[in-house]
């Protein structure tokens, strides 16, 4: 097979951790881009696979980042060489403050998730307001103003947060072609967020169904993931957070609001990961999603904010709607029940799925034909004959950085961006040869018709998109 190289790195190439993503991410910079062979390093705690690394002639380093250290780590990797490329997809560490030094540096930055120093997520002195990803985003946001401009990094661009901010674009050109909508073609954030409004978007679910699973039954005691069991913990107890739309007519009972930032969105006083929400995925219809807390469902609905502040004249309602892989909601029902997590934990792998697709979307509601999700339905059947060292989860992921590094590398000074503020054409290009069939279904689905309780509970029946209707314990 030749693959598309896509531009040429002229410094060293850091991966900062190497867990399930970053060992389906190194296969594909490999392919992807011209650089120096010798001058690639992974930076990591665990000797896993140090190995691996090896074989393949990639430099290891066996360390964990902290706050001391980060800085002379990064300096003896890319100071004083030509422009260099750090990936950061670790746990632990902190996104700011990484991408501040990289960009000092000249360096250019990527990473998945705007991650922070080792225990923020289950510090109990900290508010529910302090511990949420809104105040997470706006430390970035306040990095971005601060300090306009200069060399590139790419905040957030993993599958989601990621990916899905450029398929909501697609999604947008698509609605609008098929229920004849005119338009010029949006080339600003303003822009974007008119033809949102335009359209009668009332809201946006990250839907996502999760059915890879291997051939034997889910052992008791242990959390089993498709992707970072650590990962999906600290967003799963953090509080559920969603961007809040304008044609919502009443808060969420326990809900909380922010008085300063973008103030886009709020949280619950509750963990994301029990909280459920009613969903529509093209695979099992109906479903049952957890309002897990995101980067995106904040970026998504601040950039399609039309107006300002806390009440603007339009904005969408956006969450992710997230049914993990079966064993993972049987994971998270033994963790929440018990007082402590699972101290074990597994991520599936490649070589242990043995069946099922990751579909992941974006479903657009409240418009002229009703409600659209445009997304990507990768097995893990196709998934072994695209790509090596990942499962199809993975793959979204991995594919989303390669999209978010070409486009990084063809724009090196566009200071700090998140994906709804990059090319969602170019970097679509990139990455759809890895991500199955990509396809848009129109539903006639309501959160309302779906409900079983639709006759008992307390809904709003003259509004089926309110957050009330979606919202189900
Ligand atoms: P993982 O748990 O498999 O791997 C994380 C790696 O980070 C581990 O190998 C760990 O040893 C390493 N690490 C821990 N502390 C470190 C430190 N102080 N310095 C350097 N490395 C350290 O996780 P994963 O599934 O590979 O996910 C990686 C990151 O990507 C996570 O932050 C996760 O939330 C994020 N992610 C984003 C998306 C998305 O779509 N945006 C999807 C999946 C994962």
């Amino acid at each position: 097979m030749s693959y598309p190289v896509y531009g040429r790195i002229e410094g060293p190439v850091v991966i900062i951790g190497f867990g399930s993503i970053g060992r389906g991410t190194l296969p594909l910079i490999e392919r992807h881009f011209d650089f120096d062979r010798n001058d690639i390093h992974v930076v990591e705690p665990s000797d896993a696979h140090a190995a691996f690394l090896k074989e393949k002639g990639v430099q290891f380093h066996q360390v964990a980042l902290t706050p001391e250290n980060y800085r002379d780590v990064l300096d003896g990797l890319f100071k004083g060489k030509p422009q260099g490329f750090c990936v950061n997809l670790s746990v632990d560490t902190s996104s700011l403050d990484i991408m501040k030094h990289c960009r000092s540096l000249g360096t250019l930055y990527i990473d998945t998730v705007v991650e922070p120093w080792l225990g923020f997520y289950f510090d109990e002195s900290a508010s529910l307001a302090e511990r949420s990803n809104y105040a997470l985003r706006e430390t970035v946001r306040a990095e971005k103003r601060n300090n306009p401009g200069g060399t590139t990094a790419v905040s957030c661009c993993g599958a989601n947060p990621g990916m899905v901010s450029w398929f909501v674009k697609e999604a947008l050109l698509n609605i609008a072609r098929d229920t004849g909508f005119a338009h010029e073609t949006p080339q600003s954030r303003r822009d974007w967020a008119k033809l949102m409004q335009g359209l009668g978007v009332k809201g946006v679910h990250i839907a996502e169904r999760d059915t890879q699973a291997p051939d034997y039954p889910r052992p008791r005691g242990v959390f089993v993931n498709t992707w970072s069991v650590e990962g999906f913990l600290s967003e799963g107890f953090q509080p559920a957070e969603l961007g809040w739309g304008s044609h919502e007519k009443a808060l969420p009972e326990g809900a909380g609001t922010h008085e300063t930032g973008c103030r886009a969105a709020i949280y619950l006083n509750r963990p994301g990961a029990i909280t459920k929400v009613h969903t529509w995925c093209p695979t099992p219809g109906p479903q049952y999603g957890f309002l897990v807390t995101h980067n995106e469902a904040i970026s998504i609905a601040d950039y399609y904010t039309v107006g300002e502040g806390a009440d603007p004249e339009y904005r969408p309602t956006c969450h992710y709607a997230y049914h993990p892989s079966d064993m993972a909601v049987l994971s998270l029902h033994e963790c929440f029940g018990s007082p402590e997590p699972q101290k074990e934990h597994r991520i599936l792998d490649e070589n242990e799925i043995v069946e099922g697709v990751d579909e992941l979307g974006v479903l657009l509601f409240g418009h002229r034909k009703n409600a659209y999700w445009y997304g990507s339905r990768l097995s893990m059947e196709e998934t072994r004959g695209l790509a090596p060292d990942q499962n199809a989860t993975g793959l979204q992921v991995t594919s989303a950085v390669l999209a978010g590094m070409v486009w990084a590398l063809e724009n090196p000074e566009a200071g700090i961006v998140e994906t709804d503020e990059m090319d969602h054409a170019r970097c679509l290009e990139v990455q759809k040869p890895y991500l199955g069939p990509v396809e848009g279904h129109y539903t006639d689905w309501t959160p309302l018709a779906a409900r079983w309780d639709r006759n008992t509970a307390d809904l709003d029946h003259d509004d089926p998109w309110q957050f009330r209707n979606i919202l189900a314990s």
